[in-house]
């Protein structure tokens, strides 16, 4: 799943639970950290994957424990639906033959194909993943025009305003 994807769902997530604008930073936070951490460790050599380290659903699981268990961390709780949902959408992706790479340290890597990077991507935007996505990014496109960005922003665009200019047009051009 593309980043924007990733954000996509952190903000669908994070506008369910009705976060604020802290709580969703933290949200949209968890939602790409993932991604940071084990591809620049991919990049640097350690591991032979994009997803290891902060992919593995051990190191989801013992990271929302402590957010939850130690007090002092539990305000970082919002970090836990964005971090879980991108898991969740990865394992979608590497479903089946991929999966192992979640499992680190106990399961093996499986180094993931380098193929042509186009006829990766159309197969998969014509996959389930894929069409999870595109819906996923539309419904969030919406979510953030509707509700999350400055009022005075969205009302500047609005319907409203443009029929008024529109008008305002028309009776200027007809004299
Ligand atoms: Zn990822």
């Amino acid at each position: 799943m593309t980043p924007l994807g990733h954000l996509s769902l952190a903000l669908i997530a994070g506008h369910l639970q009705d976060y604020d604008g802290r709580d969703l930073s933290l949200c949209l936070i968890g939602s790409v950290l993932p991604d940071v951490i084990d591809k620049s460790l991919w990049r640097i050599g350690p591991f032979i994957t994009g997803h290891t380290l902060a992919h593995s659903v051990l190191t989801f699981s013992v990271v929302s424990i402590m957010i939850l268990a130690l007090p002092r961390l539990r305000r970082l709780t919002p970090f836990i639906p964005g971090y879980g949902a991108h898991i969740l959408a990865d394992l979608m992706v590497a479903y089946p033959k991929f999966m192992i790479n979640y499992f680190w340290p106990l399961l093996p890597q499986r180094p993931t194909p380098d193929g042509p990077a186009v006829d990766y991507w159309i197969n998969y935007a014509a996959s389930a993943p894929g069409v999870v996505e595109i819906i996923s990014v539309a419904i969030g496109t919406y979510i953030l025009i509707h509700y999350r960005l400055p009022h005075q922003w969205y009302n500047h665009f609005s319907w409203q305003q443009f029929s008024e200019f529109s008008s305002h047009r028309r009776e200027y051009t007809t004299g």
